[in-house]
């Protein structure tokens, strides 16, 4: 979108007075992935391993198939909640038990998956064993939580949460821009703009392979995601991801800028599906609420842009 230098400036005061607040003395959990059909990943696999815990049949894969849905559907059923079969946080709350060392189950198969999100390399043996008890404690103080070796909902909700694997993330920080930003319209083409100044941190929104794109994106990234969409990122003044590196939702892939063709600086995003554009407004929208997030292959590609100029021309010359 366009702005002027005066709004974003106004933004941008208003961003730095949230960043300001007064800070709680430890920080505040992650909010709980969602998690929907057409995902994939350490957290479907973790949700998965919870679900085996709680009696339902289904693969632990990490692919959120029919056969996860119907589990989730069947577990909400059994507890009470609204079945959906959608995990959101409910149901992340009635799935995480709380393990003790020397315990073994799925549920510590769970624990070992979330925790090498973050790189420990844990055998997902499903004993509540030595190096297992080694890593939650490293964990844990990393992040400043208490109880010894426990894993209680907070602790899960800090291990499925945390920004080096959620499912899918904001690409900038959620006090950065009010929600109204995540569904504007882009000016010519299934894409969104978000105003932010130069420098401000851009993070992937979901896991997938890295790509360097050029030309009018600037110094652009692209990512083939594993839920099957591409997301690009363009005009940044930075890029911290080497190209042909992993990436998870929330791994920070470089800063902001203006580089490319632009008329300032912004971060340009785009999803694709087989080539085609879509609209990524409901996807940013619904993460930015907290609510289910869509599949890439589900969003819609009209709706979101101002004309209604050729997707083929849009891609050879238009990333603004
Ligand atoms: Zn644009």
């Amino acid at each position: 979108m366009k702005r002027s230098l005066a709004a974003l400036g106004a933004a941008l005061v208003a961003a730095f007075a949230v960043t300001v607040a007064p800070q709680a003395a430890s920080a505040a959990a992650p909010s709980w992935p969602v998690l929907n059909t057409g995902q994939s990943g350490a957290n479907v696999a973790t949700a998965q391993f919870l679900l085996r815990q709680a009696g339902q049949t289904l693969v632990a894969d990490g692919v959120y198939g029919a056969g996860t849905k119907a589990a989730v559907t069947s577990f909400q059923t059994a507890k009470g909640l609204s079945a959906d079969g959608v995990v959101g946080a409910a149901t992340w709350g009635a799935l995480a038990v709380t393990l003790e060392p020397g315990a073994s189950n799925s549920a510590v198969q769970a624990l070992q998956t979330s925790l090498n999100k973050y790189g420990y390399n844990l055998a997902v043996d499903g004993s509540f064993g030595t190096g297992t008890v080694n890593a939650v404690n490293d964990f844990k103080a990393k992040n400043f939580l208490g109880g010894g070796s426990t894993v209680g909902a907070t602790t899960w909700q800090f291990l499925v949460g945390g920004g080096a694997g959620g499912a899918y993330r904001l690409p900038v920080d959620r006090s950065i821009l009010p929600g109204s930003e995540y569904d504007d319209p882009h000016h010519d083409y299934p894409a969104i703009d978000l105003p932010v100044g130069t420098g401000t941190t851009a993070y992937a929104i979901a896991a997938g392979s890295v790509i360097y794109v050029g030309g009018g994106c600037g110094l652009g990234i692209g990512v083939n995601g594993d839920d099957g969409g591409y997301y690009q990122y363009c005009h940044l003044s930075q890029r911290n991801v080497a190209s042909g590196a992993r990436v998870n939702a929330g791994t920070v892939i470089g800063l902001t800028g203006a580089t490319g063709n632009v008329t300032g600086p912004h971060l340009h995003i785009e999803i694709r599906v087989n080539g085609g554009n879509r609209c990524p407004q409901p996807m940013l929208t619904a993460i930015y609420n907290g609510s289910a997030v869509p599949s890439p292959a589900s969003l819609p590609s009209t709706g979101c842009f101002y004309s209604s100029r050729s997707m083929v021309s849009a891609l050879a010359d238009d990333v603004t």
